[in-house]
Parts: C-alpha cells; sequence; structure tokens
C-alpha cells in the first residue's frame, strides 16, 4: 500500500507537478560534505574494488567501540533494512512468529511473510499515547515466539519507549529466551538525546546511516550481534552482494567521527518541526506529541475517508501516507516532517483547507 502510493506520486512528478512529498521517511539535510569527499576520494584511489563481505575494518572498530563490543560483533549492511532482513532469516523458521507493537513499519510484516514466519501485533494507542503494551506483549508469548522487535523511537509515531520500558521488555524476553532485535533507525533523533544503545551479548541491534546522516539513497547500514550470528550474515552477503562498497564504507566511518554534531543538529530540526506540525495541526487533528524522530501520525476527523482525502491532497499537490499501510488504522495518515519550514507550512495549510 505505502510502495503503490510512491508509484502515483512518481508518475505524477513525471507529467510536471509540483508535489510536496511528506509520504516518504527520508531526511531533507544532506549528507555531511567529509563523508562525500571521502566517497569520492576512495572512489578515485583504488576503493572500488570487492571488500570484505563482512565489512571494513576501520568502520566496524568505530561502531564497536560505539557500542561497546568487538569489531568481530559488528556487520556493514546494505541498509539496515537488509541487516534485519537477514536476521530475521538466521532466526524465524515456517510457522515461527516474530512480535512487534502496532502500528509499525511496513517492511517487518512483509519480510515475516517471505520467511514463511508470523509477524503478530501487539496493539498500542493513541489515546495512551502510543505507550508501549508490555503485558499484551508478554501475554502473545508462546512457543512459536522467537524474536521481538522493537523500533523505538517508532515508525509511524515518532514516539519513544523510556529506557525503563526497554529494560523491562528485553527482561521478558531474556527470562523466555527470545531474542530482541532493536531496530535503531531513529534511535539518534530521540529529542531526550538518547546514549549510544550498547551490546549486552543479547539484544541484536539494526543501525544506519540513512537517517542520522541523510544518507538514505547509499545504502548502508550494520548489525551488532553475536559473533556467529555476524559469520552467518557475512556469509549471506558472501552469496548475494559481496560487499558494501568499500568508498561508501570510507564515507560512513567519516560521518561516524561526526555523529555526536550531526546528531544533535538533527534532533534540534526533528523537534523544531514537530512542534510546528503539532501547532498548526493539532487543532484539526488528534496527535500524540511526537517525542523523537519526523513523524506525526494523526487520526482523521470521524466520517473522513483516508482514500479520499489523500487523492484530494494530492491534487492541491501534498502526498501524505496512509495509515493502513502500519497495521489496523485505516482512519490515520502519516506525514513525514522532512521539508524546510515554509513547504511545510504551505503543505499543513493544504492540509487544514483539505479536511
Ligand atoms: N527501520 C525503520 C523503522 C525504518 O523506518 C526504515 C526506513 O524507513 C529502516 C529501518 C530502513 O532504513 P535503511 O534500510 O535505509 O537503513
Amino acid at each position: 500500500m505505502l510502495y503503490e502510493t510512491f508509484e502515483k506520486i512518481y508518475a505524477l512528478e513525471r507529467a510536471g507537478k509540483k508535489i510536496i512529498k511528506l509520504n516518504v521517511g527520508e531526511p531533507d539535510w544532506k549528507p555531511p560534505k567529509s563523508a562525500v569527499k571521502a566517497a569520492c576520494l576512495g572512489m578515485k584511489t583504488g576503493a572500488g574494488i570487492y571488500g570484505s563481505s563482512a565489512g571494513e575494518s576501520p568502520l566496524r572498530e568505530e561502531l564497536a567501540r560505539l557500542h561497546g563490543c568487538k569489531k568481530e560483533n559488528v556487520v556493514i549492511t546494505p541498509g539496515s533494512k537488509f541487516g534485519i532482513y537477514s536476521l530475521l532469516k538466521i532466526l524465524l523458521r515456517n510457522g515461527d512468529a516474530a512480535l512487534s507493537f502496532s502500528p509499525n513499519w511496513t517492511a517487518y510484516g512483509l519480510m515475516c511473510n517471505s520467511l514463511g514466519a508470523n509477524l503478530k501485533l501487539i496493539e498500542t494507542r493513541q489515546e495512551e499515547g502510543w505507550k508501549a503494551n508490555l503485558a499484551g506483549l508478554e501475554a502473545a508469548i508462546d512457543a512459536n515466539t522467537k524474536i521481538i522487535l522493537l523500533n523505538s523511537p517508532g515508525n509511524p509515531t515518532s514516539v519513544a519507549l523510556l529506557p525503563k520500558e526497554e529494560e523491562e521488555l528485553i527482561s521478558i524476553a531474556k527470562s523466555k529466551g527470545i531474542a530482541v532485535l532493536a531496530d535503531d533507525a531513529y534511535r539518534d533523533l530521540c529529542f531526550d538525546a538518547r546514549k549510544e544503545r550498547q551490546f549486552d551479548g543479547h539484544t541484536l541491534i539494526a543501525g544506519t546511516f540513512s537517517k542520522t546522516f541523510g544518507m538514505t539513497g547509499w545504502r548502508i547500514g550494520y548489525a551488532i550481534a553475536p559473533e556467529e550470528m555476524i559469520v552467518k550474515m557475512a556469509e549471506m552477503h558472501r552469496i548475494t552482494i559481496t560487499n558494501v562498497p568499500v568508498f561508501l564504507q570510507s564515507a560512513a566511518l567519516s560521518a561516524l567521527l561526526q555523529k555526536e554534531k550531526i546528531a544533535r543538529r538533527a534532533r534540534r530540526l526533528c523537534k523544531k518541526r514537530a512542534k510546528l506540525a503539532f501547532g498548526m495541526l493539532g487543532s484539526k487533528l488528534q496527535c500524540v506529541k511526537p517525542n523523537a524522530g519526523f513523524y506525526m501520525f494523526p487520526r482523521l476527523p470521524e466520517g473522513t475517508e483516508t482514500g479520499k482525502f489523500l487523492d484530494s491532497l494530492l491534487e492541491k499537490g501534498v502526498a501524505i501516507a496512509p495509515g493502513g499501510a502500519f497495521g489496523n488504522y485505516k482512519n490515520h495518515v502519516r506525514i513525514s516532517l522532512c521539508r524546510e519550514e515554509e513547504a511545510l507550512k504551505e503543505a499543513f495549510e493544504k492540509i487544514n483547507s483539505a479536511l
């Protein structure tokens, strides 16, 4: 549903229509200049050749330092999406189940289904601020459950679990012998500036350069896991992608070395935009105020047909995503706050007028 909308929008753009695209989870900030420079230099100086399937040592070592583990616990992946898929492929067999809070990122269900497994959804509620439903999660665990997918802050709500809620979730999983995969795509964008997640030997980590560093199309991410899983993931790379381009890894390393400054700037921008969005849309749309990231996931006023609303908005030149792409949330929409202030204001005015 989400990916089909993209095609519709691309077709309109090809036909010359100007569209403010708030439907994609893609930051509008540019990749760090030093990363661009490092990528170009790498290409010019011979780093365009095959490399290690697990990733280059300098990048793996720096990531290991950040996450408190060994280089052997780190693999460089072509975007975190591929890393998440590889981990699920290692852990899930036909008929197994993964658990995730809902609403959630569209790709989880698609990945599990493609592996013959089920994604069991644990509903959370807007009325409760999308608060983690830990009791529901614990009750849903059964003999088939192999992994809990923890995405905090979450796509599409931009709400982060409290640290003590995360701890509780991890301890439930440990006590039941189930893996946890922390998809930390948006963690750097928590408005309360969370510390880097440290590898505890149990919780698997998927990280990405896409969001914090504005490097979505570069396709580079990483996973942190016990050594034997990293070996399997590297094997999977060997039979599929071979390796993530070496010059991209040099670029990622140079971005990583400035992470604190870049993440601080991105967080500040996200917070400012969330405030603007909440101020301009909050009176017409019921919404939880985001405490992280760059999404809003409001419910449309009663009686509004989501499909018709999205089409009429597209006519006005604004694209947002249907809530149904993130679970049983047909009356919701996801708005990505990924444009400069002027474009956001124009889009919010159009949303209000379409309502
Ligand atoms: N995880 C979540 C929750 C996402 O929303 C996304 C992308 O939108 C990703 C992971 C994947 O990001 P990438 O493959 O670009 O690293």
